[in-house]
């Protein structure tokens, strides 16, 4: 049963230990990661069984998660803002 993160700034859950049906135990960095449009998924490197799935932040999320002093969202922030004015608004 894979757990949803839909907040991507929510603390932790890259490091958390997550424990498959098939007996592996480990946190997002040993799992097999496959990026979607939406959401990226993680899953397990044993059994292929998809553990994490994990909402892409919106720009709101950043801006509330780099507001609150995340370090990470105020990297991306930058990096959004200097899209924005190179590129225009985002079509979201
Ligand atoms: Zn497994």
């Amino acid at each position: 049963m894979a757990e949803i993160i839909r907040n991507y700034f929510t603390p932790r859950w890259r490091s958390d230990d997550i424990a498959c049906a098939c007996g592996w135990r480990g946190d997002s960095r040993a799992m097999a990661m496959e990026l979607h449009e939406e959401v990226t998924d993680y899953a397990c490197p044993a059994c292929e069984c998809t553990l994490l799935i994990v909402s892409h932040p919106s720009i709101d999320q950043v801006r509330q998660a780099a507001a609150e002093g995340n370090l990470e969202a105020g990297q991306q922030l930058s990096i959004i803002e200097e899209a924005l004015a190179a590129y225009g608004k985002p079509s979201s």
